[in-house]
């Protein structure tokens, strides 16, 4: 069913009785050309763009859980093409101008809001970088302003600006950036790609990869083997272990991201605020809570929960860049797990493995790269390939060393991000 103002109009008129289910429930057929392994945002994106990009639809995706359980419904929803580093910059601003235009390719409201993002600095050395990555973006064709300190001031009154144990310097402003509601995300391509023909099917967990004579031949599943020309492997935090399923050894260590929502409050800050010094960022979410977060959990771990070291670190973060902070009344936390590439850069590639392709390393930044990784992804399994944009996004760069992303500026060790 298509959505619209009448739509809406004449349910509202008539109980609400005439809605059907966003999508199909089917059983998994004993065997598909391509099967997608992951339904979160990567994985549904991918299973979109193959229909719609390369008419490609007998295809499945196998979530072994629910439709929007994983990071894609757990993030802090921020949206940008900030990047500096070329591989990065291409790719994130092909993803901003596909997220510009995903509520109608999807006729779904995913409440894209462009509401800019500002990255403060504090410090001389930092404000000459920022304003190097903002070149970089204006390079790329993306926007980007670097704001002086009135002018962060007159943007972000609720900072602390008097005698702060961190000065505000500046701030590089990107317009264009701005917030998306994860799960809705998640709905839309799900619902998209279901339309389309794509069987979704979930509580369907793979268990092992088939692979005869160097060639992917199908998977084992929870609900029995599914085989398959082609297979993609889309499961962010758990890539390691699917991988070892083929018997590869990726570069990816798991580790857990957390974050937090307040209370509602009448808004109060209109746009995303990115305060690197104290690792901590934060928005106001259309229901009027503040969700904000900060750094790894810094431990390798596959639990979708955080520990209290870190809480206390993003709050103390919290109450140095904004003290009026402490009176909100902290309403939930929780965390995900983050697929870390020693670089901090992804992997969209093919394998050793004839059949056998790979999209994951997305750290903690690939829910904005959602419809860029999807379109990516599925240009290489259907063209055997890679699209341009995505094109550096090797997995070989880790054993060769060549051609490495360090786009955090970490080197290549995951505990340093
Ligand atoms: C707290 C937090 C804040 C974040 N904030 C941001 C942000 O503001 N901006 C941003 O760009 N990014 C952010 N991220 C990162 C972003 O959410 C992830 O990089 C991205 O969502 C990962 O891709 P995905 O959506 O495909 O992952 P997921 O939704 O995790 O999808 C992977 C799916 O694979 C499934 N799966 C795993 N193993 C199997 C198996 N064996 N068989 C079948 N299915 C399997 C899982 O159940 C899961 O549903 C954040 C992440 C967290 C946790």
């Amino acid at each position: 069913m298509g959505y619209s103002a009448w739509q809406i109009i004449r349910e509202g008129l008539t109980g609400n009785r005439g809605w059907k289910p966003v999508w199909r429930d089917p059983a998994p057929k004993s065997e598909y050309d391509i099967v997608i392994i992951g339904g979160g945002g990567h994985g549904l994106s991918t299973a979109h763009y193959l229909a719609r990009e390369h008419g490609l639809t007998n295809v499945a995706v196998l979530e072994k859980g629910y439709i929007g359980g994983g990071n894609v419904g757990r993030n802090t929803t921020i949206v940008r093409a900030n990047y500096f580093l070329p591989g990065n910059s291409e790719f994130y601003s092909h993803s901003l101008k596909l997220w510009e235009g995903l509520e109608q390719d999807l006729n779904y409201n995913v409440m894209m809001s462009q509401r800019g993002i500002i990255n403060l600095f504090h410090s001389d050395g930092q404000r000459d970088a920022f304003a190097r990555r903002g070149n970089a973006m204006i390079n790329q064709g993306d926007d980007a302003e670097l704001l002086d300190p009135a002018a962060v001031r007159r943007l972000l009154p609720i900072l602390n600006f008097d005698n702060p144990r961190f000065p505000i310097y500046g701030g590089l402003l990107h317009r264009r950036g701005g917030t998306a509601r994860h799960d809705a995300v998640a709905w839309g391509f799900a619902r998209s790609a279901d339309r389309q023909g794509v069987d979704l099917i979930q509580n369907c967990e793979v268990t092992g990869i088939d692979i005869e004579n160097g060639r992917v031949t199908g998977v084992q599943t929870t609900r029995g083997a599914i085989r398959a020309k082609k297979v993609g492997i889309v499961v962010a935090g758990r890539s390691g272990q699917v991988a070892a399923m083929a018997g590869m050894r990726l570069p990816i260590e798991s580790h857990v991201l957390q974050a937090f929502v307040t209370e509602g409050l009448k808004p109060c800050i209109d746009h995303v605020i990115s305060f690197g010094m104290g690792h901590f960022y934060i928005s106001q979410s259309d229901k009027g809570g503040l969700v904000f977060g900060g750094d790894l959990d810094f431990y390798a771990s596959y639990a979708q929960r955080g520990n209290l070291p870190m809480a206390e670190h993003v709050m103390e973060a919290a109450m140095t860049l904004m003290p009026m902070i402490g009176k909100a009344k902290l309403l939930r936390s929780w965390g995900g797990i983050m697929d870390m590439t020693p670089d901090g850069s992804p992997i969209i590639d093919k394998t050793g493995i004839d059949g056998l392709y790979l999209d994951c390393g997305w750290c903690y930044g690939g829910f904005k790269a959602v419809p860029a990784s999807g379109f990516a992804f599925a240009h290489l399994i259907a063209q055997d390939r890679p699209h341009d944009t995505a094109a550096r996004f090797r997995l070989d760069r880790f054993r060769t060393g060549a051609g490495l992303m360090d786009e955090e500026g970490t080197g290549a060790q995951h505990n340093l991000h």
